[in-house]
């Protein structure tokens, strides 16, 4: 956009030559960046158009992504969940690890920490061959507050309804697409979440959910329309701003590797 605009100026010539005026870079007032303070304020903002005392993002050393045989790592300023040594982070499960990898046993995973408004990637695999019943095949599943879930299944090998397939939020939003890879190989989930609002007791606000499948778009600032529910809806119910984060137990030994989180500060979401 401002390569465009800088191309746009000199053909408007009367333009040009009035603008040049003002258009005179200056520095912030920690002298670190460049920028303008003749322009309009921004009205969501405190800010002036291109202001060069708007805080600069923090700079954050990129992780390396994963490959099938070969396990990646996390950004630098995320929360580890899991990278293969050990539970810490989590509440007390019998839970096991193999070969630097998470399996699920009985009874859900809960995180320590309790967040709101985060990114999360994960890993995970279905077991292969498949086993079990239709419905437990590569079934576990990503709750957000412990309540609002994003499904893992085998939807490369496995039919059940949409709105319970890999990628859907649980009984609510099919995926865009179904991004799913045979079971027994890696498949990345990247979430972004932002948390319901509550205000005076009631919903101001519900959940939206962003998620790349494999690298691929499933879901595009979707609504939550509530708590995860089996052939039932439920209503949002207040809570609190943040809650622990959840990996479910459904009954089938899924995996899971590369597990981090970066939380993000409400006041961020909201800007
Ligand atoms: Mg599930």
């Amino acid at each position: 956009m401002r390569t465009m605009c800088i191309t746009l100026l000199p053909s408007i010539a009367a333009f040009a030559v009035s603008a040049a005026v003002a258009q005179e870079l200056v520095k912030s007032r920690d002298g670190v960046a460049v920028g303008y303070k003749d322009t309009p304020i921004l009205p969501w903002t405190k800010y002036h158009k291109h202001d060069p005392d708007r805080p600069l993002p923090p700079q954050v050393q990129p992780g390396r992504p994963s490959t099938q045989s070969d396990v990646g790592t996390a950004p630098s300023d995320a929360i580890v969940l899991f990278d293969g040594t050990d539970l810490n982070r989590w509440q007390p499960s019998t839970w096991q690890i193999e070969n630097g990898e998470l399996v699920v046993t009985e009874g859900n995973l809960e995180s320590r920490q309790a967040f709101g408004d985060c990114q999360l990637h994960l890993e995970w695999q279905a077991p292969n061959p498949p086993r079990g019943p239709q419905m437990n095949r590569g079934n576990s599943g990503v709750y957000f507050m412990k309540r609002y879930e994003v499904q893992i299944f085998d939807s490369h090998t496995e039919k059940i309804y949409a709105d319970g397939s890999a990628a859907s939020i649980y009984g609510e939003t099919p995926p865009l697409v179904n991004a799913t890879r045979p079971p027994g190989r890696w498949q990345t989930y990247d979430i972004i979440f932002t948390a319901p609002r509550f205000k005076d007791g009631k919903l101001e606000k519900p959940a939206r959910v962003t998620m790349l499948h494999n690298g691929v778009l499933v879901h595009l600032n979707t609504e939550i329309h509530g708590p995860c529910a089996w052939r039932e809806i439920k209503p949002y119910e207040p809570h609190t701003a943040l809650e622990p984060f959840v990996l479910q137990a459904h009954g089938n030994p899924v995996r899971f590797r590369n597990v981090w989180i970066r939380p993000l500060a409400p006041e961020k979401s909201a800007e």
